[in-house]
């Protein structure tokens, strides 16, 4: 069996990060806010819009998830030290909140980078109406240039319906957003064999590739509330994304420049999968079984070969009956199964829409829609593109 403890001495993760199409990195509320004082750690802050700045800059989209709202909002608030009653925190996190949001458009809008807030519940990822909505504005997000900060709503969830924590509000977003990298920038460098706070000799865990029950007794054990820092939540967090084929660090955030510090090798542990993202999701949707078809013309079965989305102007007939993010077959006029796809409309708009210019959806839906009647990122071809 190989060694659990090994460090990534290969820099695999690091490349990862350096490679990534989509990071999405959480930030915990101790990183940002000051344990004495309750203040912003805006220096900080600074350093880690720097790094957000650099690596969009070469071509990543980032995504932030951020806690501290509830941090933020009680020093404001001046509610007492300890443990807050449900509606102390939500209100606590809805003056919090704004000034999250004020901490970080502060912070990156001298980069030039624009921010934007997205404030999700539980429900919005769960229910799939809900969640189809929350990916497609975080990709027109991502897509006009700006950076979501992302955190949970928290002045509206109540216990039974949120996550309450933002380890696996982070790996959900991952998920939503079809990142490849997730990093947890936290106040433990990682993964240890033992509790370093009890047990002087415990060994750091640099690379998990598959998390295992020993791995799991590692965090203490499913339900162990906040054992070791909250590495239990962060388990479940690394599961998530590596399901989804994304790779997932534990850094600590607390130094300057904490992603530019973990692409230098700084000490985290690592959840790699064998898979990558896009190919995990191109396996799922493979994998599912169609609940309609588009029957698409020559022109269009060609600019899919060619890594385009599907229009509906070379949709020639729509078969079946399914909701929009449905998998469909996607077959060509002559029966010949050309691959699968997550549909952008229902069966019943998607009739109205075929055949017709991309332009002239709003007019014949009365609404506006999307351009494509299936996105090549939902796309998976048989000839293999
Ligand atoms: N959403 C909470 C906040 O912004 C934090 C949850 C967490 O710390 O994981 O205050």
């Amino acid at each position: 069996m190989a060694p659990l403890t090994s460090d990534d001495t290969s820099g695999e993760g690091a490349g990862r990060l350096k490679a990534a199409r989509t990071l999405v990195v959480k930030i915990g509320s101790a990183l940002l806010v000051d344990a004495g004082t309750g203040a912003l750690r805006d220096a900080w802050l600074k350093t880690l819009a720097a790094d957000v700045a650099a690596i969009r800059a070469r071509g990543t989209d980032v995504v932030i998830v951020s806690s501290g709202s509830i941090a933020l909002g009680r020093r404001a608030l001046k509610l007492p030290r300890g443990a807050l009653t449900l509606e102390q925190s939500q209100a606590a996190a809805a003056v919090g909140q704004i000034r999250l949001a004020r901490a970080y458009e502060e912070a990156l809008a001298p980069h030039g980078v624009i921010s934007a807030q997205v404030l999700l519940t539980l429900d919005d990822t769960q229910n799939r109406r809900r969640y189809l909505n929350a990916r497609a504005t975080l990709q027109e997000l991502l897509a006009n240039g700006a950076t979501p900060v992302v955190n949970e709503n928290d002045t509206v969830a109540t216990d039974e319906i949120r996550y309450g924590d933002n380890d696996r509000l982070g790996a959900r977003v991952a998920q939503i957003a079809d990142a490849d990298v997730l990093v947890l920038l936290s106040d433990v460098d990682g993964l240890y064999d033992k509790n370093p706070r009890d047990f002087e000799g415990a060994s750091h865990i640099g690379v998990v590739r598959e998390i295992s029950a020993e791995i799991e007794a590692m965090a203490g054990g499913t339900g162990t509330e906040g054992a070791k820092g909250g590495m239990v939540t962060k388990l479940m967090a690394a599961k998530t994304a590596m399901r989804g084929g994304c790779a997932m660090a534990i850094t600590k955030g607390a130094v300057d420049h904490p992603l530019a510090a973990l692409e230098n090798g700084a000490l985290a542990t690592w959840f790699l999968p064998k898979e990558d993202a896009a190919r995990a999701k191109k396996q799922w949707i493979a994998g599912m079984k169609p609940m309609g078809a588009f029957i698409v013309d020559a022109g269009a079965a060609r600019a899919l070969g060619q890594g385009k989305s599907l229009l509906p102007a070379g949709v020639k007939r729509v078969v079946g009956s399914f909701e929009r993010g449905d998998p469909v077959a996607i077959e060509s006029e002559e029966g010949a199964a050309l691959g699968a796809a997550l549909a952008s409309y229902s069966a019943v708009e998607a009739r109205v829409i075929a055949g017709r210019r991309s332009g002239e959806i709003e007019e014949l839906l009365g609404y506006p829609g999307r351009a494509a009647m299936a996105h090549r990122d939902d796309m998976v071809l048989w000839g293999g593109a």
